[in-house]
């Protein structure tokens, strides 16, 4: 079946993660987990070396107007049918690249990315997938020397004609002649909100587990 957007990815986030997940109302955003942000949301809160190739699900607001994080053990649900094409360490797990059919964005194919997961042993690259299936789980950072919440990082994309998945590595997503990348906020649903940075800043500080 071919993928069609917009798609209710936070829905099938929370329907995957019952009940961790079942009392989120909002997505938090801090700017920094935006698409092209140049902020960082972790560490020094410095700058990015290169515009943020997806978004970063982290943060949510709960039923009881509580910020909380979500946890390393949440599940990935894959975002529709097709097909794993590529998997590559990245800076905090394993990043997965899946390749679906669509025609209401592109004609051809087109990709999601899921990274910073901990993926399931049955997912390797050439296997197929389902519309829903958990694929992976969020890697847990705890010992990762970048100071950073665990988090799904979501990239969406239209491969190039041409492109190859042999050793793919991060640096390829960069690289529009290969990858055009698309902003997830257009394409999935998200009821979110963007905080004042100075604030948040100092609630990543404070909630953390490892001392910045
Ligand atoms: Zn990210």
């Amino acid at each position: 079946m071919k993928i069609l957007f917009p798609i209710d990815y936070t829905q099938m986030l929370i329907n995957a993660n019952q009940p961790a997940l079942g009392d989120l109302c909002a997505w938090i955003f801090h700017p920094g987990m935006l698409f092209n942000s140049l902020d960082k949301w972790w560490g020094d809160f410095g700058t990015r070396e290169f515009p943020h190739e997806g978004i970063d699900f982290c943060l949510y607001q709960n039923q009881s107007d509580q910020t909380q994080k979500i946890g390393p053990e949440t599940n990935i649900p894959v975002m529709g049918d097709g097909a794993v094409r590529a998997m590559f360490k990245d800076y905090l797990g394993q990043a997965i690249i899946v390749e679906h059919e669509t025609d209401n964005i592109a004609k051809g194919k087109f990709l999601t990315v899921y990274a910073h997961t901990k993926p399931q042993e049955d997912v390797q690259p050439g296997v197929q997938v389902k519309k829903g299936d958990i694929i992976a789980t969020i890697a847990d950072t705890k010992h990762s020397k970048a100071r950073i919440l665990p988090h799904l990082h979501l990239s969406l994309a239209i491969p190039a004609a041409d492109l190859s998945y042999e050793e793919f590595v991060w640096n390829i997503m960069r690289d529009p002649a290969r990858i055009t990348r698309l902003d997830p906020l257009n394409l999935v649903k998200a009821d979110y909100q963007v905080p004042d940075k100075d604030s948040l800043n100092k609630w990543l500080v404070d909630s953390h587990p490892i001392r910045f």
